[in-house]
């Protein structure tokens, strides 16, 4: 199949890249560099099924040629991200969910959205199931990318609805692995690369909100087995297996043999205080759940900050 990819310079993306030519595809990604990084294309640019494209997805789509799968990956993803890139944010994904919406209309492609699990916000709900419909802030600073995903899912549904375009949605759960930015704010890239420094690890709050995460290898196959499925409405794919922040700051200390402990910092506005995908439907639809352990990941993981 030709496939298109945008944000394919992306941590998540560009390994979903990286998946779908060892299938076999041709892959075209797209990525105006706003949070994406060159050397993640690295190894996909020695491919010759690969071509990459610059575009600001909100605004053009400079390819030619027919695509029969379009996976709409491109947003900033991290919370200080959201806070220094508002409108990139918001554009990626209102305008550039209806262009490749458009586009994958007009080609006769099967369309897919990174959605996330922050549509359930500080989810009242425990685990979170696709039928809960989220406890959303639609004006706090995290609204930029809470609320323009939620938007590109209503977006996505009426293209399925009105113009019969085949439409998939994968809601996104906290995802680790190599390739994310060693200074993107997250907490799996901040607590690695604090510890490699022999510094203190930064625990937000009292560090007693939960968060599960997902090896990034893991995703991109429950993304890719979503696309290629019938399931016509969203679909959490995450790593069940939760943990505190303290909890998280512990291990990163104890695997890298970091002594300087932790220091506590304020709690960002609007940090949810719970969450962990209920992954059900991905089980009996895909048949898929996640195979890397944490204790693997995080050696991948913690290997790619030190390579750095
Ligand atoms: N966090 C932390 N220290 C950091 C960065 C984040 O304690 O240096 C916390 C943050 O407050 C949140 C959790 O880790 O509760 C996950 O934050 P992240 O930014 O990775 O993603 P989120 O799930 O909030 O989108």
């Amino acid at each position: 199949m030709r496939i298109l990819v945008s944000g394919g310079a992306g941590f998540v993306p560009s390994h979903l890249c990286d998946l779908l030519l060892a299938r076999g595809h041709e892959v075209v990604a797209l990525d105006n560099f706003v949070t994406g990084h060159r050397r993640n294309l690295a190894t996909l640019e020695a491919h010759p099924g690969f071509s990459f494209v610059q575009a600001d997805v909100s605004r053009e789509l400079p390819v030619e040629g027919r695509f029969d799968r379009i996976y709409h990956m491109a947003s900033p993803a991290s919370p200080i991200d959201y806070v220094e890139l508002p409108f990139e944010t918001l554009y990626a994904g209102s305008d550039g969910t209806r262009l490749l919406l458009e586009r994958a209309r007009k080609d006769g492609a099967r369309f897919l959205l990174a959605s996330t699990s922050e549509v359930y916000g500080d989810p009242a709900i425990h685990p979170q199931v696709e039928d809960y419909w989220g406890n959303v802030n639609p004006i706090g600073v995290r609204s930029v990318y809470d609320e323009a995903k939620r938007y590109a899912e209503a977006l996505s549904m009426a293209f399925a609805r009105y113009h019969q375009v085949e439409v998939r949605i994968v809601r996104i759960f906290n995802t680790y692995g190599p390739r994310m930015r060693p200074n993107d704010g997250r907490v799996m890239p901040a607590f690695c690369s604090q510890a490699l420094r022999g510094e203190p690890l930064t625990v937000f709050g009292d560090g007693l909100q939960t968060r599960s995460f997902c090896y990034v290898s893991d995703l991109v196959e429950g993304i890719s087995r979503l696309m290629e499925s019938d399931l016509g409405t969203p679909c959490n794919v995450g790593n069940p297996h939760e943990m505190t922040m303290l909890q998280l700051a512990e291990y990163i200390n104890r695997f890298t043999g970091n002594t300087a402990g932790i220091v506590h910092r304020p709690l960002p506005k609007d940090d949810p205080t719970r969450r962990k995908p209920d992954i059900t439907l991905a089980r009996a639809r895909l048949g898929w759940e996640p195979q890397v352990d944490f204790e693997e990941g995080v050696s991948r993981t913690v290997a790619y900050f030190r390579s750095l």
